[in-house]
């Protein structure tokens, strides 16, 4: 399997971050070896003094495809999760300047957290998914489905342009605003809605 990423997809948080509003889908990978599951502890890489929290929602493909049109996107998952994009922010900080790529930043060990998941039945309006991301018991993320630059199902259409989706694979849709970063012991706790996804600590 693998994990795709969204850059830049909430307005707000492409401004924090003083990168520009793309104009169509900024997406990247991680390897399977980023995943971080089971509400397992994160632990702190020795390589970066600056690791960011990015709170987001994760659709898992459920169906092999290939140049998919946003309508029929919709047959292509039936669960949204939510994890973190852990972001080493300091070194993708120094990529970005020397234009290289942000695997070092991005696609570390661990850097993908997974949480639980839901039928997007259960979730109603796929365009106004709630969730958010607790640090210390203090809301630091609050995002709103509504707010993405590029809908789920205008994502897989134009990642499935480049590259065949396969069962299994797992998309993280970009984090809205209000990122920032973990320090040890730090206690992480996402929500979509009211339903607990993940519980986690930092070490
Ligand atoms: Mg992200």
């Amino acid at each position: 399997m693998k994990i795709i990423c969204i850059g830049r997809n909430y307005l707000k948080h492409a401004r924090e971050l003083e990168r520009d509003i793309p104009t169509e889908p900024v997406f990247f990978m991680k390897p399977d070896s980023s995943l971080l599951l089971d509400n397992r502890p994160f632990f702190l890489p020795e390589f970066s003094k600056e690791v960011h929290y990015e709170v987001e929602l994760v659709v898992k493909i459920n169906r092999l495809g290939k140049t998919i049109a946003a309508r029929y996107a919709n047959r292509y998952y039936s669960e949204i999760g939510l994890g973190i994009d852990f972001t080493a922010r300091d070194l993708q900080r120094q990529l970005i300047e020397k234009g290289l790529p942000w695997e070092k930043a991005k696609a570390f060990d661990a850097s993908a957290v997974l949480g639980d998941f839901v039928p997007k039945e259960e979730l109603g309006d796929l365009g106004q998914i709630v969730f958010s991301l607790h640090q210390n018991g203090n809301l630091v993320q609050d995002g709103n489905s509504k707010d993405m630059i590029f809908a789920i199902d205008t994502i897989i259409e134009y990642v499935s342009k480049f590259v065949t989706l396969k069962i299994g694979d797992l998309i993280y849709t970009g984090t809205p605003a209000g990122v920032g970063p973990v320090a040890i012991n730090d206690h992480l706790v996402g929500y979509i809605g009211e339903r607990r996804m993940f519980d986690f600590v930092v070490k």
